[in-house]
């Protein structure tokens, strides 16, 4: 099991999540991150974290296409571990609908 990452972190990504993670699995793209499922502990403490509400745990259902995305760019976005700064339009984009058709990136962050 691990936690996943789903759209509502993308062009948030206040990266509160970063600074809880005990074991730093966190991967960074241009407008979002993910959590690498095989470095997840599993421990959960970065869900309450998140003011986007974007963490959720992979047993819940409807999350296939995240856990892979998770899987995927867990594994080529550079790896982050400390808290950067929010983009400044973040806000503007809390709990918008469809960001991953809109939004999505497929480029590395850092
Ligand atoms: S706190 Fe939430 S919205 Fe922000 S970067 Fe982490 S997962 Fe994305
Ligand atoms: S559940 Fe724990 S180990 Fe997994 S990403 Fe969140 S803080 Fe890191």
């Amino acid at each position: 099991m691990t936690y996943v990452v789903t759209e509502a972190c993308i062009k948030c990504k206040y990266m509160d999540c970063v600074e809880v993670c005990p074991v730093d699995c966190f991967y960074e793209g241009e407008n979002m991150l993910v959590i690498n499922p095989n470095e997840c502990i599993d421990c959960g403490v970065c869900e309450p974290e998140c003011p986007a509400e974007a963490i959720f745990p992979d047993t819940e259902d409807g999350l296939d296409q995240w856990l892979e995305l998770n899987a995927k760019y867990g594994e080529t976005w550079p790896n982050i571990s400390e808290k950067g700064p929010a983009p400044a339009d973040a806000d503007e984009f809390k709990g918008e609908e469809g960001k991953f058709a809109k939004y999505f990136s497929d480029k590395p962050g850092g």
